[in-house]
């Protein structure tokens, strides 16, 4: 046995949930703001279909957009597991405004901190992670969704600017509200034949307005989902972010990120389902007896606890391992997703049917979850998707087995 395998030693005791004493204190910040602050509004904005700008500056005072961001820039400097955390506290409540979070912290925040230059990030990184502004990241078209590479937006070079021509759409935190722009974006661009760029657009360049604002949504529904359309916006060559022909690059970098929180959304909603379904199943009668005594409601429970858990280790397991500049963690990131997607879906949905008709009244929420969950599934890569590219990656390294 070696050193370090010894019983005792340090790794015996680790809280993969919690690994240090910051991540523990994160954990205790992100129950109190969920409790006090997020829940109270939730099924609110789910009804009204409103992103909460105001809760949203509460998240950024407490320092909760930043979770990954360099303290240079104004961020907590923490590691993935952290922002895991947050992801996963934040959906036990309200998972729409999880997903505007996610949109403006790891899809423009972190992208940005990991692919931009220090005076970029200087520019744009203290705002986003105060609150001041709010952010997303512009990659789907109407016309490419999973075939990204696709995209049609054009960039072109006019001297000292670019010139962005295109439509982007279904992108979260584009507007934040029916008239108003999202305040600044990291839009995807072709730059040539076979090459993509990433430029920071901002709310005040001319040419750049709010398309179609994507209503009566399934779900997600405190998140605000816009088209965006470029009209020949003239971007300054300072905002082109890293170099020309990058933009692939940047993507793939960030869609590890950005499956693993997502995935750790799924986490947030089957934890949240099996509380309510657990203290239904507790207290409601049939036949004489609690819900909890029949074999059948026994087998919902203990089934959604049982993935619920495997979901979570290999969730916290993948962030642990997780290097924010270097990757490697593609084939897991797809996995995590494509498993913690469909177990929340189906957490959701065993809450319903353990609750019978209360599951299905917006009092309960449960129902609310079982619609947010369905977009795990489609954002950040479909479960076909995530098929295709795990089956890619495991034919072409059998190590990834080992
Ligand atoms: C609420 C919401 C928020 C979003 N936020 C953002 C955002 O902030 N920024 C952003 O850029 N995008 C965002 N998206 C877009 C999202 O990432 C895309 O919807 C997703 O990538 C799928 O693309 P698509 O909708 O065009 O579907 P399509 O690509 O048209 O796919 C349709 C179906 O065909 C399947 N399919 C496609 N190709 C293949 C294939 N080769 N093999 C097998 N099956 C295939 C898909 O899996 C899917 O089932 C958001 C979407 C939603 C719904």
């Amino acid at each position: 046995m070696s050193e370090s395998m010894s019983p005792g030693q340090d790794w015996m005791g680790l809280d993969l949930f919690a690994p240090s004493d910051e991540h523990e204190m994160l954990a205790q910040t992100l129950r109190a703001f969920v409790e006090q602050e997020v829940e109270p509004q939730a099924a609110g904005s789910d009804r009204a279909e409103s992103f909460n700008r105001a809760l949203f500056k509460k998240a950024g005072d407490l320092g909760l957009l930043g979770v990954t961001i360099p303290e240079a820039y104004g961020g907590a400097g923490l590691d993935a597991v952290a922002a895991v955390q947050l992801y996963e506290a934040l959906s036990t409540s309200d998972p729409g405004f999880g997903l505007a979070v996610l949109a403006h912290s790891v899809l423009f925040a972190h992208n940005l901190a990991i692919n931009g230059s220090d005076e970029q990030c200087r520019r744009f990184l203290p705002k986003a992670v105060s609150g001041e502004s709010v952010a997303g990241m512009c990659m789907t078209e109407p016309e490419a969704g999973t075939d990204v590479l696709a995209m049609r937006t054009r960039a072109e070079r006019d001297g000292d600017d670019w010139v962005i021509d295109g439509v982007k759409t279904y992108i979260t935190n584009g507007g934040v509200n029916d008239t108003t722009l999202g305040d600044v974006f990291i839009v995807y661009a072709r730059t040539g034949e076979k090459s993509l760029s990433a430029f920071l657009v901002e709310k005040e360049m001319a040419g750049f307005r709010l398309g179609q604002k994507w209503m009566d949504k399934l779900g997600m529904r405190s998140s605000f989902t816009a088209e965006l359309v470029f009209d020949g916006v003239r971007v300054p060559h300072a905002n082109l972010m890293g170099s020309e022909g990058e933009g692939v690059g940047h993507m793939m970098r960030n869609l590890e990120i950005e499956r693993l929180t997502l995935a750790a959304q799924g986490l947030g909603i089957a934890q949240r389902s099996l509380r309510v379904m657990v203290d239904y199943a507790k207290e409601r009668q049939s036949f004489g007896q609690p819900l909890q005594m029949f074999g059948q409601i026994q087998r919902y429970i203990a089934e959604t606890f049982s993935e619920y858990r495997a979901a979570r280790s290999y969730v916290y397991d993948t962030a642990r391992r997780h290097s924010f500049v270097e990757g490697g963690q593609r084939v897991d990131a797809d996995a995590t997703k494509l498993l913690a997607s469909q177990v929340a879906k189906r957490a959701a949905d065993a809450a319903i049917q353990v609750l019978g008709g209360a599951g299905y009244m917006g009092e309960y929420v449960v129902e609310r979850l079982w619609r947010d969950a369905k977009l795990l599934e489609i954002g950040g890569g479909t479960l076909e998707a995530h098929q295709k590219n795990i089956t890619k990656d495991l034919a072409r390294d059998a190590s990834l087995l080992d």
